[in-house]
């Protein structure tokens, strides 16, 4: 018998989180030989989410959660899940059934083949504000640009993990998380299954343009230092430039005498320099708000509750025994 952990982040998700076990619930239970668990992370929800999952978890006993004691992310909520699981395999899901639970069984037939790892990604973005697709399409092509972590377009965090890959991703325990580029980071073979994208259930999403460019930003600055290269090569471009120019200049008046008209060429120098130097300063002061957060080594999340501690028990117990 597998244990499979089934790990699912959740923020203000009370309309859907009680259609969303029974949905998943009705599928992974005529999976053979294997036994699921549920670890919901309830990320400092303020409506009642924590009471429906207390509800799940007295009346389910494959159910337990984790409470943060204010909202840490998505990111810190699949941190916590993916610690405290124990399972032989771990999926990691949203709870607004974006990520259709019909696909758990493929992702289990996927790993019973051999492969550590199955993951979706969406064909189409139906649904998403067309100016949000735009600025997703873009993140990609930069990202798989710039990064050595390559990840598909339309790549999402549903996917099924085996523990070696899980422990992989748990001992990178980075402040600023991104897992998407932590998931290809650590390898493993994985197997990608297409889905089409379906609207949330119900519940609105949580995302806001300001939290998406972050998460793009954290993305690109958390896998690359392309960009500071980019900054030395623009700096050596540049001034290479600059002394091209300052010999024609030199030249010049060397030759026709002090010319005295120049006001536009000027300024026009001048701001793009700036430009440049406020652009460069803006790189590489990205990444000195990482070291600066890495380098507190403040915990990922903080729980309030945390009801695993006894499931763990008793699995180490049937481990050894
Ligand atoms: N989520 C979370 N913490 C947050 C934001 C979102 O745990 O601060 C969870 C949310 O409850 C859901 C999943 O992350 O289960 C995806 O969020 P959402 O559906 O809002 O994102 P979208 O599907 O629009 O990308
Ligand atoms: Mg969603």
């Amino acid at each position: 018998m597998k244990n499979i952990d089934i790990i699912v982040p959740c923020y203000n998700e009370q309309e859907v989180l009680s259609t969303f076990y029974k949905t998943t619930n009705d599928i992974v239970e005529k999976i053979p030989d294997t036994c699921f668990h549920y670890i919901f992370v309830d990320d400092g929800s303020f409506d009642d989410t924590l009471l429906i999952l207390k509800g799940l978890k007295s009346t389910y006993e494959n159910t337990d959660y984790i409470s943060f004691s204010r909202n840490f992310g998505k990111e810190a909520a699949m941190f916590a899940g993916l610690s405290n699981s124990t399972g032989d395999y771990v999926i990691v899901m949203d709870a607004d059934l974006q990520h259709p639970p019909f696909l758990i069984p493929d992702m289990v037939a996927a790993v019973n083949e051999g492969y550590d790892c199955c993951a979706a990604y969406r064909t189409n973005r139906k649904g998403e504000a067309p100016f949000r697709s735009f600025l997703s399409r873009q993140f990609y092509k930069v990202n798989n640009l710039l990064t050595s972590v390559k990840m598909p377009y339309g790549a999402v965090d549903f996917r099924i993990m085996s523990r070696q890959m899980v422990d992989a991703i748990v001992a990178m325990n980075e402040a600023e998380r991104f897992s998407k580029g932590i998931f290809s980071y650590v390898g493993f073979h994985t197997k990608w299954i297409p889905y089409t994208n379906v609207e949330r259930a119900l519940g609105v999403t949580k995302w806001k343009l300001h939290g998406l460019i972050k998460y793009a930003v954290d993305g690109i600055t958390s896998f690359s230092v392309a960009p500071l290269h980019m900054v030395s090569i623009m700096g050596c471009v540049i001034s290479l430039m600059a002394i091209i120019y300052g010999l024609y200049i030199f030249i010049k008046t060397v030759v026709f005498g002090v010319d005295l008209p120049g006001y536009a060429s000027t300024i026009i120098l001048l701001l793009f320099l700036c430009g440049v130097i406020e652009l460069s300063l803006g790189i590489i002061s990205e990444y000195l708000a990482r070291i600066f957060i890495e380098s507190k080594h403040r915990p990922i999340y903080i729980a309030k509750e945390n009801t695993t501690e006894h499931t763990k028990e008793i699995r180490n117990e049937e481990k050894n025994n």
